[in-house]
């Protein structure tokens, strides 16, 4: 089988974050989001689907595929999935080891895992190694508000949908103590705050936000590979850490753990290098003894691959839905939606859908 064409879609999806409210964050300032979808074709007529990370950087990512791989990969079998990766990897290592290349590569990578599960007719869970039986407990992934009234109406709507588990995005204590008068003390909260302080202020804020029993505390330090930092704060604050989201590969996560930086790693797999790395980083997590957390709050290929990873995965613990609401889907709005709070992968061969092509053709930029 040969690769005979590879395509990219820009897309732009409207969305809703449930409230009327305006809020005052700045964080991810968009109504829409970006997507970078890839088609990869092949002599065989087996076509496979990627997601490359792309929120803000969408441009960029894909004159990255156009340009820097397409040109690699027309005439390669994407039976080889990971001596493409591989190769790619080493290849274009003089471009960056994060950030946009590993970005493209990691797209691009989904799209080949589908055509090798598509080619062997089972589903990608299948060939992962799993039944496809196991529970995938969701946690609802709210957006950063900076607003109490509306992380209210967030939490209630999360609880009232079955969730069992809420994440927030917010950096003040406020929210924090709002968000658990609503939800109680049985449900855990997690909070991610994006890297936004210094270790000194990091060590403050953790110490604040003890009596809010968080489930663990998310990139709380500036730069995100400041892995001693996490390291001394975890131990300084006896908060559960969880990082790994902007660590690219198996090798940041080996120096992450090396450091004792985390208590669950959250690689992603539209950014990590793609399903073959996120696989490298689960054996490593497993020899350090750290829980996997997949960071996937994604809505293409990127989420499935993400379901059947996290099927296949002993120790995967809770999986990301991003709590905001979309003008259209690409693939049936059930997939998103976990019932009584858990999610299910989907059973047909490869990622298990194609994308709606009435989707990208109503969202393409
Ligand atoms: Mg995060």
């Amino acid at each position: 089988m040969k690769i005979t064409g590879v395509e990219v879609y820009e897309l732009q999806i409207p969305f809703s974050r449930g409230v009327s409210k305006q809020s005052p964050s700045s964080f991810l300032k968009a109504d829409a989001l970006d997507f970078c979808i890839i088609k990869i074709e092949t002599d065989e007529g087996i076509v496979g689907w990627g997601d490359a990370f792309s929120f803000h950087c969408r441009k960029s990512v894909a004159e990255a595929i156009k340009h820097m791989i397409k040109p690699r990969l027309l005439g390669k079998n994407p039976l080889d999935v990971k001596k493409i990766n591989f190769d790619l990897q080493k290849e274009l290592h003089l471009f960056g080891r994060y950030g946009i290349t590993m970005f493209a590569i990691s797209g691009v990578d989904i799209a080949l895992w589908d055509i090798v599960s598509k080619y062997s007719n089972l589903p990608l869970y299948s060939l992962l190694g799993s039944s496809g039986n196991k529970e995938m407990p969701a946690y609802a992934s709210l957006w950063r508000y900076e607003d109490v009234d509306s992380v209210k109406d967030r939490c209630a709507q999360a609880i009232n949908l079955g969730y069992k588990y809420i994440k927030l995005h917010e950096i003040y204590t406020s929210e924090v103590k709002a968000a658990r008068e609503v939800v109680g003390e049985k449900i855990p909260i997690m909070l991610d705050t994006n890297c936004p302080w210094t270790r000194q202020e990091a060590k403050r804020m953790l110490m604040e936000l003890k009596e809010f029993n968080l489930y663990w505390v998310e990139e709380p330090i500036n730069p995100p590979e400041d892995f001693e930092g996490l390291s001394n704060l975890r131990k300084e604050t006896q908060t559960p850490i969880a990082a790994g989201e902007n660590a690219c590969t198996s090798f940041e996560f080996k120096k992450m753990f090396e450091a004792q930086a985390v208590d669950y790693a959250q690689p992603s797999v539209t950014k990590v290098g793609g399903i073959t790395e996120f696989n490298k980083v689960v054996s490593l997590a497993e020899s350090y003894g750290v829980q996997i957390m997949p960071h996937s709050p994604y809505f293409g290929p990127g989420f499935l691959a993400t379901l059947h990873l996290a099927q296949s995965i002993p120790n995967a613990g809770l999986l990301e839905r991003f709590f905001i609401d979309f003008d259209a889907y690409l693939y049936p709005e059930e997939i998103f939606n976990p019932k009584n709070g858990v999610f299910q992968a989907p059973t047909n061969p490869g990622l298990g859908f194609d994308p709606d092509l009435n989707v990208i053709k109503d969202y393409r930029v």
